[in-house]
């Protein structure tokens, strides 16, 4: 068991009060962390305003020489980090190494070059003797507020841009999967960037409330669910903080005629059971044309029943536990759900023995379009198999979701894989692969799956305010 606290100003101290973090695959207590209260939050706030006006002018390079650090700290570091978030999370070993810490280094590395390419431009005004232009400036304190399902990799996302920017952050990490944030906080730290640019609140949504609400917050990146999301613009309507937000899915996969249906089973396998389903682009509803339906889903129901349960550390694990007894219990209702509903179970169906939150991944054939399993996010290792016949129909049936995150296309046609490409309303569209982000590709939803975007070059729009300057010579 450790002790973790809040880091304000440069200084570790403690909360207003307490909660523990859990190991998903043992129940085993981890940690006490300090639960941050209003006025936490208010200290928290306050030391980046302080900072922001120093960091804000810190030369661009070493603003870069600073995240660049902190990427090889991470790597550095790296063993540590993938055990810490495998024990918190309950993510495989490799999954750890692989995804999170690699993707967390990669962004810092990335935005380390943004740093020193912040142009803005002259632009051609009509108003005589006039030199116009523009120019990138931090938004000034930003509240990150991160999610369980890949804590470290996810809060990297939002911090690694929003320092290169010139921004100072109030970063907190989901009740759930705090521990490697604390640890990416204290690397901070001996990266050098200076008291107040990071501070840290632990704590869960009352924390969370707080800072939305907070006056001296000027922008709120969000990752999380569709319903705090909600909340979070209503909060911040206030004062009309600028708000990202990175929302939930259901991820469609079509599957056409012409598929290799090996290489899609494999794909809907790794895109669709990644940390057991607990992704939010995770490829959830699978529309097959309907002469190979028979034969994706009984493979696909062969490859599932293949895959290891066991605890993230086991080196033979291919699928953790979920993250808490609750959402392993919301999992299956939604499979008790599906069953009701008709839907046929051609693979898991219930959870696993133990004392962890594990549950068994799980196929469902002959689904329908109006089936919950079909339209709500189920956020575990639940695929479910529809077929089509029609690709006219199609699009609009797979388009008919408030969701719009992410999708995918396994044809080995190129005009079938452009036309469904370019038809499917989603933030992105992966084609004959798994899904899997990249610093310097756009990121994020359309519809009720968020606002804006992260990573590549849109994420500094997100963390950037334009100002344009006129200065008259005539
Ligand atoms: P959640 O919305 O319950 O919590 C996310 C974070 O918000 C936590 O830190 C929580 O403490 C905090 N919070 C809760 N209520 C709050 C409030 N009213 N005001 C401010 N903060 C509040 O989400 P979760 O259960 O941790 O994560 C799962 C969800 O995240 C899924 O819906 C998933 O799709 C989504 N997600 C989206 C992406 C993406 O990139 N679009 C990535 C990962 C996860």
């Amino acid at each position: 068991m450790r002790a973790t606290g809040l880091y304000i100003g440069g200084q570790w101290t403690a909360g207003a009060g307490e909660f523990t973090t859990t190991d998903p695959a043992t129940d085993e207590q981890l940690a006490v962390c300090a639960d941050a209260s209003a006025a936490d939050v208010d200290n928290a706030v306050a030391a980046a305003r302080e900072a922001l006006p120093r960091w804000a002018a810190t030369p661009a390079t070493e603003r870069a020489a600073m995240l660049w650090r902190l990427a090889e700290l991470i790597e550095a570091d790296a063993e540590k980090l993938a055990e810490l978030e495998t024990r918190d999370q309950g993510q495989p070993l490799g999954v750890a190494r692989a995804v999170s810490v690699t993707g967390a280094a990669e962004h810092f590395r990335y935005f380390a070059g943004w740093a020193t390419k912040l142009d803005g431009a002259v632009r051609s005004v009509s108003f005589p003797d006039t030199l116009q232009f523009d120019r990138r400036v931090p938004v000034g304190v930003c509240a990150l507020i991160a999610p369980w399902n890949f804590p470290l990799m996810i809060m990297a996302w939002k911090l690694a841009p929003a320092l290169a920017c010139g921004n100072t952050t109030v970063l907190k990490p989901a009740e759930q999967t705090p521990l490697t944030t604390v640890r990416l906080v204290e690397l901070c730290a001996e990266a050098g960037f200076p008291a107040g640019v990071v501070n840290l609140v632990t704590g869960g949504p009352e924390t969370g409330k707080a800072l939305v609400r907070h006056p001296g917050v000027d922008k709120v990146s969000f990752t999380g669910s569709t319903s705090v999301g909600q909340d979070i613009v209503a909060a911040s309507a206030a004062d009309l903080k600028r708000v990202t937000l990175e929302l939930g899915g259901k991820t469609p996969t079509i599957i056409g005629r012409d598929a290799d249906i090996d290489a899609a089973v494999a794909g809907t396998v790794a895109g669709g059971l990644l940390n057991s389903g607990q992704v939010c682009a995770a490829y959830a509803r699978m529309y097959v044309d309907h002469a190979r339906q028979d034969e994706f889903t009984s493979k696909l129901a062969s490859a599932v029943s293949g895959l290891r349960l066991g605890a993230g550390l086991h080196p033979d694990t291919d699928l953790g536990p979920l993250v808490s007894s609750e959402h392993r219990n919301r999992v299956d209702g939604f499979v008790r759900g599906a069953v009701a509903e008709g839907a046929e179970l051609v693979a898991g169906g219930s959870p696993a023995e133990g004392p962890g939150h594990f549950y068994r991944p799980t196929v469902f054939g002959s689904v329908r379009d109006s089936m919950a399993i079909a339209r709500e996010e189920v956020f575990g290792p639940v695929l479910a198999v529809l077929d089509y016949d029609d690709e006219d129909e199609l699009l609009a049936r797979v388009n008919d979701s408030p969701y719009g995150l992410a999708a995918s296309v396994w044809s080995n046609d190129l005009r079938t894989a452009h036309r469904l490409a370019d038809g499917i309303r989603a933030g992105a569209v992966f084609v004959n692969m798994p899904c899997i982000p990249d610093a310097a590709a756009p990121w994020g939803g359309f519809r009720s799956s968020g606002w804006g975007r992260e990573m590549g070059p849109y994420a500094i729009d997100a963390y950037t305010e334009i100002k344009g300057i006129w200065m008259h010579h005539g």
